[in-house]
């Protein structure tokens, strides 16, 4: 079995493995990473009849707040940016639409609070951003907006707001802390939502460029089935073929995969029961059209059905071949509604339904659908019961773990990202001790 030498392994090559091993390489480190298909994991972009469809909105929450960009400056990536048009998201409230208050502007104008409650609104979003509002790890937002006697349309607008950015059809289960913290780093931003031009696809050619460049290795479509631990540390892991030292690792591999690796290792025991958490799931309905149906609105959500479309072509120029469109619909799921193949049939008619009421004559113009009906937006669910992995155990020091299961900052991508980045600095600022000691 050959043998090859690097100072970091990163095993998984989607958004967190990826980001890692560039942000690394450009950093002087010899980096390898290998991914058992091909890169992107669940960043995916899939070509068919001339659209873009990608796992996902491809949507960054808060972009001048995240770790993406961050990373986007410190390694020169060249990515270009679409920013959502706040005034073009509506809720759809039935019988009338109104504008998501979600900056000042919105709360103005929004149909969805009256009177005082604006104002409370207001007030809530100045207290999280200020940091006075933190939450309590020990109950959930909903508890929490019960214990506070929150006015019944504020609360419903804070769970709303939190459906959206934590894909959940459940944000009464998110932990108060976990939904206050990510609430301080969002209300500070001026560019609430944004689109990467050319989809997941342009930002990881970014990263492989930036890897390649630096002359760190990429070794796609193989799997890494084992590793070698000599009780203190990873000593080697191993493909079909290779194996692979390294004075740190870092797995970005999801929760499941971790427990088979890590079997009989001293960690063995502190990965238990992370692969057994339920995920956030969603159901997605993507339409390629011929020719654009125009609508006042680049986002609407459906409330009281929790399905939202997104116009992704408007913000996202390659999406659609010319004169054409890429509408996005996605559901959040309720967990009573993941295994039911009943659900799945009526939410498919219910997002139909939706497309039919704000994008009618949609099924002529349809070229391709793009269907998924459970599909894994979060690796893990924030709920009371479940939080996110721990990036490093004192148990084996130079294995580090990144990924949207892993604790971080944000939601969803973010997570992948601010969990890498943490774990990059750890590395660099350790191996800089070892070098100097
Ligand atoms: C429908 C949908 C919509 C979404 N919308 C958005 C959005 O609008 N905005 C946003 O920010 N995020 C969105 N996301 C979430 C985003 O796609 C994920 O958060 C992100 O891609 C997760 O990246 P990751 O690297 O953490 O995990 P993964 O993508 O799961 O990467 C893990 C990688 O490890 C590899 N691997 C596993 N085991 C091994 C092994 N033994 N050896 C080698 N490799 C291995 C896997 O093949 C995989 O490539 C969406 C996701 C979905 C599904």
């Amino acid at each position: 079995m050959k043998k090859s030498q690097y100072d970091v392994v990163i095993v998984g090559g989607g958004l967190a493995g990826l980001s890692a091993a560039a942000y690394l390489s450009h950093h002087g480190k010899k980096v390898a990473v290998i991914e058992r298909g091909k890169l992107g994991g669940r960043a995916m972009t899939i070509n068919m009849k001339g659209f873009q469809f990608n796992f996902g909105a491809h949507a960054i929450y808060g972009r001048d707040q995240s770790h993406l960009t961050l990373m986007e400056k410190e390694l020169g990536l060249k990515l270009y940016w679409s920013d959502f048009t706040q005034m073009k998201a509506k809720y759809d409230l039935g019988d009338e639409v109104s504008v998501v208050p979600s900056n000042i502007g919105g709360l103005l104008q929004t149909k969805l609070l009256k009177g005082m409650d604006k104002f409370r609104f207001a007030y809530h979003i100045l207290f999280t951003t200020l940091g006075f509002e933190k939450g309590d790890p020990n109950i959930s937002i909903q508890q929490w907006l019960d214990k506070k006697k929150v006015s019944p349309a504020v609360k419903e607008m804070m769970l709303n707001l939190a459906s959206s950015n934590f894909f959940t059809g459940e944000p009464e289960k998110i932990p108060s802390d976990v939904f206050f913290g990510y609430y301080r780093r969002l209300f500070k931003t001026n560019i609430p939502v944004s689109y990467i031009q050319g989809g997941w696809e342009k930002l990881i050619a970014e990263f492989v460029r930036v890897i390649e460049g630096n002359g760190g290795e990429i070794i796609a479509k193989t799997k890494v089935t084992s590793l070698l631990t000599d009780g203190k540390k990873v000593k080697e892991v191993y493909t079909k073929k290779m194996k692979y030292t390294a004075e740190d690792f870092i797995f970005a591999i999801p929760p499941e995969e971790l427990e088979i690796l890590f079997e009989h290792s001293p960690i063995e025991k502190d990965l238990q029961g992370y692969s057994s958490y339920e995920p956030t799931y969603v159901m997605f309905y993507d339409i390629g059209l011929k020719k654009r149906i125009d609508s006042p609105y680049t986002y609407i959500f459906d409330r009281d059905r929790q399905i939202f479309i997104s116009d992704i072509s408007y913000y996202d120029m390659e999406a659609a071949p010319p004169g054409g469109q890429l509408l996005q619909a996605v559901a959040y799921l309720k967990s009573k509604d993941i295994h039911d193949p009943y659900a799945h049939n009526r939410i498919k008619q219910e997002i139909e339904a939706f497309y039919d009421k704000h994008f009618e004559g949609w099924r002529k113009q349809l070229v391709v659908p793009r269907v998924s009906k459970v599909a894994v937006v979060q690796a893990i669910k924030w709920t009371m019961h479940q939080r996110g992995l721990p990036t490093t155990f004192s148990k084996l020091p130079n294995s580090h773990f990144a990924g949207d299961w892993c604790q971080g900052e944000g939601q969803l991508s973010e997570l992948s990202f601010s969990s890498s980045y943490s774990v990059c600095q750890r590395i660099l600022k350790k191996q800089a001790e070892q070098k100097g000691a």
